[in-house]
């Protein structure tokens, strides 16, 4: 069972990575987009982190919400909208619940993707965000205990794997070929996400 107070550490260790890690992913924005992903993610974050941390939640559903309704109003950029509409989708699976078991948990992710897919129309391979969480959604589906080790070196490894991709969703979409050799810079903001859901299961 996840609840309340695990999805609030999830997103208080979330903000606290993306603000570590602010230089980096603007590196690597500055690389194949516009230099914006890590000054986008740190302001949408901590609004969210903030909103939050202020507030009491009685449901998963509406603590979601909350962090994805700051995402959209305050994060600029492709990320804003994309990672608002995975947490707003999430909300409405979780709504009411004031926690989630593994089939709720793994339902609320899965929305989430499909939120990812409708607004991004990106597909697997294509080099953006889509590439981590495609294959860790569906190794949450097909599997009846989500360990958190698993969940940790998997979306690295797919994050990792962006590497070599060219571009067809995105600023990066733009370089073309150009664009093989460098980390997806979303990619690596959803590595950290997944990394950071696992820590919130101790
Ligand atoms: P912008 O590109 O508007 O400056 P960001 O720099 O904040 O926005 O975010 C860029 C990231 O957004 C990319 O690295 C990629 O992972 C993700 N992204 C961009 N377009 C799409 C899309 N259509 N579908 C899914 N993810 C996308
Ligand atoms: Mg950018
Ligand atoms: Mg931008």
């Amino acid at each position: 069972l996840w609840n309340v107070e695990q999805a609030k550490k999830w997103i208080k260790r979330l903000n606290d990575k993306i603000q570590e890690n602010k230089a980096y992913l603007t590196e690597l924005d500055q690389a194949i987009g516009d230099g914006d992903h890590g000054l986008n993610m740190a302001r949408g974050l901590q609004e969210a982190a903030n909103k939050i941390a202020d507030s009491h939640y009685d449901d998963l559903g509406s603590l979601f919400k909350d962090v994805g309704m700051t995402l959209i109003a305050k994060v600029g950029g492709a990320s804003g909208p994309l990672y608002g509409t995975a947490f707003m989708k999430a909300s409405l699976v979780l709504k009411d619940r004031k926690e989630a078991d593994r089939n709720a948990f793994v339902a609320a992710f899965s929305a989430a993707l499909d939120g990812l897919k409708m607004r991004g129309k990106a597909q697997v391979g294509d080099k953006t965000m889509i590439d981590v969480w495609d294959p860790v959604i569906a190794w949450m589906k097909s599997h009846e205990t989500i360990r958190a080790n698993e969940l940790v070196d998997l979306s690295k490894e797919k994050m990792e794997d962006t590497k070599e991709l060219e571009a067809k969703k995105g600023r990066a979409a733009y370089l073309g070929k150009r664009s093989v050799g460098h980390l997806d810079p979303g990619a690596v903001s959803s590595y950290l996400l997944f990394a950071s859901l696992a820590e919130s299961f101790e």
